[in-house]
């Protein structure tokens, strides 16, 4: 309903005639405002400064009739419904202004209120339907226009065909590369097969013809050059039938290079690793051979009575250079494999108490040359055996105890271990390391477990070390799901926390530890070393004189399965692994073998090699050997598997 005032106008020249206009309108009751004008030039002028209801035009003007005004009123772009009034009615005339964009034509005899009502309503309820269709038409105008800028501001290739494979709609991209690609100038109506030659494509506009949607990937020449285009074939349906296909298609070259590009840096990463690690595993090889000689003569030497005074001085520091440089090496070593992600855990069966009892007689004599108290205490409620990794675990608390003693000058170092938490199958121990050495200033104590990282910059001068301990101990607790925390204090002392979770062992007591206390004698068995290297088959030689045993060597795998083959005797094989001729592992698989030349196919053997690997333990394994002790040898390791396995033979 219309409720503001209708605003009108009234184009007439005849007095008589505006006043009887007048009369009739004010007795309709309407609410209204009336402008009138006598002539063309007035009526131009308000139509275009206001916008009316409903215009009443006189047919007949000075100087102008309706017809041409109406035409110029149309012309301004002024669309208010008009209406015609003429002197006399005329049939003929009346067509020709409704024609013309007139909505009534009525004779001036007609003008009464009744009349004059119905003529305003009608007018303006036009108005209103005009006005909104006129809307609809801006719109939807208004969106065309957004959706051509739309696809016409994408360099995607957008286009439509209908079902006759006809173009009916494109966007300039794939205009431009049509004509580069071809040179050819495409145009709506244009039959696709002018420059599709291609089967498959064809055959992607007939499925998708039936209704179905298609994404495709097209290598296409643009330019003398191949590029790559993801396509998406699209049904266009009208009342829910295929009418024609939507064609957009994105050149994906610069992606696909990409894609390329990393794959190619992430093999050549994946290959650099590869180099790195065996890299490292060769290195960590060829240093630990002239390791095991050095560190073996050495201790050897130790225990000559002939060596005193200043040469026993000078033999110790040997040795505790010697084992300094092994830790390094070790520590880059570790540190290698967990940046690759290629450490792994062993879960076994182990002492706990015998193992820190083992590593209370590690740094008992450092302890005492330095003047420290050095104490272990252990909860009593912890079982006597766990199962985990207790040589990581030997490592974590060899790593922080080590740390201890380097930066403890008076006082004491105790490890405190407790049990934290215990389920059916499982404990939570927590090992607390406790100095009273120099401390960690607060604002060093994160950065301290970072790779390469020591408190002070002075450190490696003052105490030696690389920065890698603390961060290898802290992967090595997060990767067994433990934790490690810092309490310390400058001036007072620092305590490492290591909480770590063991499996429960269903054993009360280790085989082994029988063979723990028992005198080094091997007299009664017969061993065989295959090794390459002169200086270590001089070091295993003494180590076994001690043991009261006479080796025989093999220089390599051939030599060995020679001697295995005349000889029956012998009780155990150490095998080296990396030997010219024929490996170690060579040598194993062929006294494993069916058909093999040995006389006892099934005798021990334990590899001896430098390489610490995993994978190489695995392969020991692999080809048939019992077990693996690694260069630079413990003696009491070496002594304790060699015995285990003689006297289980
Ligand atoms: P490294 O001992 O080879 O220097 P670590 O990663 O084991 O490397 O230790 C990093 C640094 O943390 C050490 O250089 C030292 O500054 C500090 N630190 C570690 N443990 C202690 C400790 N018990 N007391 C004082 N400072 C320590």
């Amino acid at each position: 309903m219309y409720t503001e005032k209708y605003k009108l106008l009234l184009v007439e020249d005849d007095d008589i005639d505006i006043i009887s206009f007048q009369r009739a309108i004010k007795k309709t009751g309407l609410n209204y405002e009336l402008d009138i004008c006598k002539n063309s030039t007035e009526t131009f002028e308000f139509v275009t400064k206001k916008k009316y209801n409903c215009i009443f035009l006189d047919y007949l003007l000075p100087g102008i009739d309706g017809l041409e005004l109406l035409k110029k009123i149309r012309e301004l772009k002024v669309f208010t419904p008009i209406a015609i009034m003429t002197s006399q009615g005329d049939e003929k005339l009346a067509v020709q202004m409704i024609k013309s964009g007139a909505f009534d034509y009525f004779p001036k005899a007609e003008i009464n209120p009744d009349y004059i009502q119905k003529v305003i309503l009608n007018g303006v309820h036009l108005w209103e339907v005009e006005n909104k269709r006129l809307k609809a038409e801006k719109e939807i105008e208004e969106n065309n226009n957004r959706l051509t800028a739309i696809v016409e501001s994408t360099d995607n290739n957008i286009y439509a065909i209908d079902k006759l494979f006809q173009i009916i709609s494109f966007n300039s991209s794939f205009k431009n590369r049509i004509l580069l690609q071809q040179n050819l100038e495409i145009y709506i109506g244009q039959s696709i097969h002018e420059f599709i030659k291609d089967d498959e494509i064809i055959n992607n506009f007939k499925a998708c013809l039936k209704g179905q949607s298609l994404t495709h990937f097209e290598e296409l020449n643009v330019n003398n050059q191949y590029n790559c285009f993801e396509t998406t074939y699209n049904p266009i349906k009208s009342e829910g039938e295929t009418t024609g296909i939507a064609i957009f298609s994105k050149d994906i070259t610069e992606n696909k290079n990409f894609q390329k590009e990393l794959l190619k840096a992430k093999n050549d990463a994946l290959f650099s690793a590869k180099v790195k690690t065996e890299f490292l595993s060769n290195m960590s090889h060829e240093i630990r051979t002239p390791m095991n000689a050095i560190m073996g003569i050495t201790d050897l030497l130790l225990e000559d009575s002939a060596f005193t005074g200043i040469s026993l001085e000078n033999l110790k520091s040997i040795r505790y250079s010697a084992d300094n440089l092994l830790v390094i090496i070790n520590d880059i070593l570790d540190f290698s494999k967990i940046e690759a992600g290629k450490i792994t855990f062993e879960n076994i069966d182990f002492d706990l108490r015998l193992r820190m009892s083992e590593l209370h007689k590690t740094f008992e004599y450092r302890s005492k040359e330095k003047g420290l108290d050095f104490l272990i205490n252990i909860d009593k409620n912890i079982p006597n055996i766990l199962k985990g990794d207790p040589y990581r675990l030997n490592q974590i608390l060899f790593n922080l105890v080590g740390n201890a003693m380097k930066f403890t000058s008076k006082g004491s170092i105790t490890i405190d271990v407790k049990l934290q938490e215990t389920s059916d199958n499982e404990c939570k121990l927590i090992f607390n390391i406790i100095d009273t050495g120099i401390g960690i200033p607060e604002n060093k104590q994160s950065k301290i477990f970072e790779s390469f990282n020591q408190a002070y910059t002075d450190t490696t001068r003052k105490f030696g070390g690389t920065g890698l301990g603390l961060a290898i101990t802290k992967n090595l607790t997060l990767l067994q799901n433990g934790n490690i925390n810092i309490n310390s204090k400058v001036g007072v002392g620092s305590v490492f926390s290591v909480e770590l979770k063991f499996e429960k062992s269903e054993l009360e007591k280790l085989e082994i530890d029988k063979l723990a206390n028992e005198v080094y004698d091997l007299s009664k068995f017969k061993i065989l070393v295959v090794e390459d290297n002169v200086m270590n088959q001089f070091v295993a030689k003494q180590f076994f004189k001690k043991w009261n045993t006479e080796i025989v060597i093999a220089n390599n795998g051939v030599e060995a399965v020679e001697l295995l083959s005349e000889i029956v005797d012998f009780d155990l094989v150490l095998m080296d692994l990396q030997m010219p001729e024929m490996s170690g592992f060579e040598a194993a698989e062929l006294i494993r073998s069916n058909n093999s030349p040995v006389l006892n196919s099934d005798i021990p053997i334990i590899a001896l090699s430098a390489d610490a690997f995993l994978e190489t333990r695995k392969k020991v394994i692999e080809a048939g050997m019992n077990d693996f002790v690694t260069k630079p040898f413990k003696p009491e390791e070496l002594y304790q598997k060699v015995l285990k396995y003689v006297i289980k033979h």
